[in-house]
């Protein structure tokens, strides 16, 4: 290997790649993030931070930041679509941050998205760089991308999704199963809800077959968020996709037996986008040679405990705390890999369940869980 710092490459500047590239240019390592969207969009979704992932944005620097912007919701409150009874009310507010030493926030994916960009200069980032083929040596990873440009690295964190295909080289071709599901989702403003109340809660309602949560995404509260996994038609699939549009009528008919609140809070969204729910079982290996595998490329998993961005930042701290301990690219990806891999596996079968908080549940294994400071394994 040339000498001077190690030059790692990152593919994808989504949630778990620009904070992996964050935390390794801390470190002194040379980063280039390469980002097949020409600019970053602001995608109609919100996405809940649970206090172990608060933690992980504490030593980003960037808590400050998302607390003054985003909501806290003082409860995870579960009800029963049909009735409106609770089934369990989980505290979130101060004493959520008591027990776990961080908040619970909820917020617009892009504010989160955005203050997870401003960590990474523009000059270690590259856009318009869609990866199309892999491969490596003994010392080098090669990156070949669609605008004819190639790159020679000495290692590659693939952080390009649920779609990646990097995935595809580590492990081969992975076999996605359809769950029959779709997540409806979008946000609006809330004066659209023309006074109706839907409280300081993130409220999931619960229906026999599919549910929906609803959670203001800002401080200010003039903005609403819904997602639900509602079963969908045998003879229609999609990828997952945050920009497939889903129709408004289709879904109100889907609610229609749900609680007033809820039928009032689809009614006024002005459109509605929809994501196909996969499910798959967890990856054999994450890392070969001097590649690895990072957040979704490596975990996707059902949105139902919300924590699959939780679990990609979780996953980019240990990578950089693998760095610290182990001397050498491949033994810091073992070591990463095999620190993460039991709780990654963990959150994947837990949100397959689709369980989560419905009843009285202890969520101290996944909200008390500290990657500053966690023992990490070489396996
Ligand atoms: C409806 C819904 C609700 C959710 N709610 C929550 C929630 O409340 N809390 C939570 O923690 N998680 C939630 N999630 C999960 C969360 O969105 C993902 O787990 C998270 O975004 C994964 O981060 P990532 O960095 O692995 O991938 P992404 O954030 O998807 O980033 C991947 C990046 O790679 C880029 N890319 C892909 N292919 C290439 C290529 N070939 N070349 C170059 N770049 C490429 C993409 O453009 C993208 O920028 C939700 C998911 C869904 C669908």
């Amino acid at each position: 290997m040339a000498s001077g710092p190690i030059h790692i490459g990152i593919v994808g500047a989504g949630i778990g790649g620009l904070a992996a590239a964050s935390l390794l240019l801390k470190r002194g390592f040379e980063v280039t993030v390469f980002e097949q969207a020409g600019a970053f969009a602001r995608v109609g979704a919100g996405i809940q931070q649970s206090p172990n992932v608060m933690k992980v944005h504490r030593g980003l620097g960037i808590e400050k930041r998302l607390r003054e912007l985003a909501f806290a919701p003082l409860t995870s409150l579960n009800r029963d679509a049909v009735t409106g009874a609770t089934t369990n009310e989980f505290p979130l507010g101060r004493e959520v941050e008591e027990r776990y030493g961080a908040p619970f926030l909820a917020m617009h994916r892009g504010d989160l998205h955005e203050a997870l960009a401003d960590l990474v200069p523009t000059s270690n980032l590259r856009l318009g760089y869609k990866l199309k083929a892999i491969d490596q040596d003994g010392s080098k990873v090669r990156l070949s991308f669609e605008n004819g440009e190639i790159a020679s690295l000495d290692a590659v964190v693939a952080a390009d999704g649920v779609h990646s295909l990097v995935r595809d080289y580590v492990s081969g071709p992975e076999q996605p199963k359809f769950t029959g599901r779709v997540a409806y989702r979008t946000t609006y403003p809330t004066s659209l809800l023309r006074g109706v109340d839907i409280g300081s809660s993130r409220t999931k309602w619960w229906g026999a077959d599919r549910h929906i949560v609803i959670y203001y995404t800002t401080a200010a509260r003039n903005e609403v968020y819904f997602t639900t996994s509602t079963p969908e038609k045998a003879d229609w699939m999609t990828r997952e996709s945050w920009s497939t549009k889903g129709d408004l009528e289709e879904l109100k008919e889907a609610f229609k037996t749900f609680h007033s609140d809820v039928r009032a809070v689809i009614a006024a969204a002005p459109e509605v986008h929809k994501w196909g729910i996969f499910e798959r079982d967890p990856l054999p290996n994450w890392t070969k040679g001097r590649i690895t595998l990072l957040g979704d490329s490596c975990h996707p998993m059902t949105p139902y405990m919300a924590s699959g961005a939780a679990m990609a930042l979780e996953d980019a701290v240990i990578l950089a705390r693998a760095f610290d301990s182990f001397d050498g690219v491949e033994r810091a990806f073992g070591a990463y890999e095999a620190t993460r891999k039991p709780r990654t596996s963990a959150v994947q079968a837990g949100s397959g369940a689709n369980t989560w908080m419905r009843n009285a549940t202890n969520p101290d294994w996944l909200y008390g869980h500290d990657v500053w400071t966690e023992q990490l394994t070489l396996g």
